[in-house]
């Protein structure tokens, strides 16, 4: 059984690793590898400096939380006190830094320069930076040979060549590197590949600014990404912009108004609704993009409902707003078990459903629910959520506290799994309009972009689930 902020949950994990699988064998020298240094990856090391094991961070951007860098413009909706992992805090606290005001919600470049950089530099080179992994084996054994395979150490390997050996790997390398694709099928659309499509959450008041402004902006999505963005290109002179969502109507991503349980998030979609009314944003729904090319006049983006009717929009720019998808391709020799929908670890999968919870009523989980047939292997962090869109850092953070004390072999830390998240939900709304009117964060979107949150959704199973991100 596990205690949420929501009541309890009756939690059933098949246990792939045992306490003796996770120790043992003659690995015990080598070092955890942990991909990813973004908020997750970098409190892995944390809990593995607290507990004195030793660890090397592989990281493939240039610098630590290379994908959270690409939406450093964004401001988030968990306030620092969920943001910063316990075991990083002390280890920050002992060297002399002062954590940031607890109920400040940061933009993901304040998370980096206030909490993570310093954090990464207590690791020293125990961070790799420009060390990307393109694969993972155990020494000498395919996925296929079995005996003596948990003996074997992994088997890490460098998009440079380099390979490198480990006891453990916890692969905290997120999502935002494999967003889904345009093709509204889940697969890409005819000639998505070959014309410039842009990330979802560009910096379209800031630095992206003169890439959308004048030009014909397509965004195509439905969730709060693609809200925020059509808002701040309804902020640009001479923009014409077109949304296209598969759905026959944009109920959904309105949300309820004045009714809305979160005001914040009715605000939007009010704002929202209204600039599709007046005509500054053209709708197209139950739009199913199907091909892509480029013309002399423009990028033609060809929509093809299952009935085969089509219709087609000819626009300068697109944004891709369509959510993520996690990349096991680095795991593929390694023997996971994945639930089928998600793409998470199997037994995860019931725990963090977007048809039945939101990030605040995911329960908290650790090394039984994150455990695959293969001893040792932990996909962590967003990464572990597959494509379910209701991760939090907080859910994170315990997760690997969690594998961290199993690896350590201290079961009964590992088994002990707790979240202390208040009921409320951690993103919330009423912080945002605080801190807005505190400091006047405006950031062009009218009302400024804190009155335009990607807010905590309460879900229901027609709904679909999204949190913060
Ligand atoms: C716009 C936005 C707003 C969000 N707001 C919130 C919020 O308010 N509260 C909240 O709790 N959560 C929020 N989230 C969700 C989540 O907390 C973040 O996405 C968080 O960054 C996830 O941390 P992570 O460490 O799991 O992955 P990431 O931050 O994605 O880090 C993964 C790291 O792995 C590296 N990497 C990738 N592939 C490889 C490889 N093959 N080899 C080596 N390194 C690799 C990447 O460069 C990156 O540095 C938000 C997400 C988004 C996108």
């Amino acid at each position: 059984m596990s205690d949420s902020c929501c009541g309890t949950v009756a939690v059933e994990i098949e246990q792939f690793a045992t306490p003796q699988q996770a120790t043992s064998g003659q690995t015990g020298d080598l070092p955890v590898a942990v991909i990813g240094a973004g908020p997750v990856g970098l409190a892995a090391a944390a809990h593995l400096t607290e507990r004195g094991i030793d660890f090397l961070v592989l990281e493939a951007g240039e610098q630590i939380a290379a994908s959270l860098a690409q939406w450093g413009h964004v401001r988030v909706f968990s306030p620092y006190r969920y943001n910063i992992d316990a075991a990083a805090r002390r280890l920050l606290e002992a060297d002399g830094w002062t954590a940031p005001v607890s109920d400040w919600l940061p933009t993901g470049a304040e998370l980096i320069d206030d909490y993570l950089a310093p954090l990464a530099k207590l690791f020293g080179d125990r961070v790799r930076l420009g060390a990307r992994v393109s694969a993972i084996s155990r020494l000498g054994y395919d996925r296929v040979r079995t005996a003596g395979r948990e003996q074997a150490p992994f088997l890490i390997r460098l998009d440079d060549g380099t390979e490198l050996q480990a006891r453990a790997v916890i692969d905290a390398s997120g999502t935002y590197t494999s967003p889904n694709v345009l093709g509204a099928s889940g697969l890409p659309a005819h000639g998505e590949n070959d014309v410039s499509v842009d990330h979802a959450l560009p910096d379209v008041l800031g630095a992206d600014r003169d890439h959308y402004e004048g030009r014909r902006v397509l965004v195509v999505g439905a969730g709060h990404s693609a809200a925020t963005t059509l808002l701040a290109l309804a902020e640009l002179e001479n923009t014409p912009i077109t949304w296209a969502i598969r759905a026959g109507n944009a109920t959904r991503t309105y949300g309820g108004g004045d009714a809305d349980a979160l005001p914040a998030r009715g605000a939007l979609g009010t704002r929202l609704r209204a600039h599709v009314e007046s005509g500054r944003i053209q709708l197209l729904p139950g739009f199913f993009t199907h091909r892509v090319n480029a013309t002399g006049q423009g990028v033609e983006v060809v929509s093809r409902d299952p009935s085969g009717q089509e219709q087609a929009v000819i626009v300068d720019r697109i944004v891709s707003a369509t959510g993520y998808r996690p990349d096991h391709s680095i795991a593929a020799e390694l023997r996971l078990d994945l639930d089928p929908v998600l793409g998470s670890p199997r037994a995860l999968a019931p725990l963090i459903d977007p048809n039945q919870h939101s990030c605040g009523t995911v329960p908290a989980h650790g090394v039984d629910a994150l455990a695959h047939p293969e001893p040792g292997y932990y996909a962590v962090g967003v990464k572990s959520y597959g494509r379910a869109p209701t991760f939090l850092m907080a859910t994170g953070y315990e997760q690997v506290r969690s594998i961290v004390a199993a690896i350590a072999g201290d079961w009964e830390a590992a088994r002990d799994v707790q979240l202390d998240l208040p009921e409320t939900g951690v993103c919330s709304s009423s912080l945002v309009e605080e801190q807005e009117q505190r400091v006047g964060l405006a950031t062009g979107i009218s009302g400024g972009l804190l009155s335009t949150p990607l807010p905590l959704a309460t879900v229901s199973a027609e709904s679909g689930g999204s949190c913060c991100g």
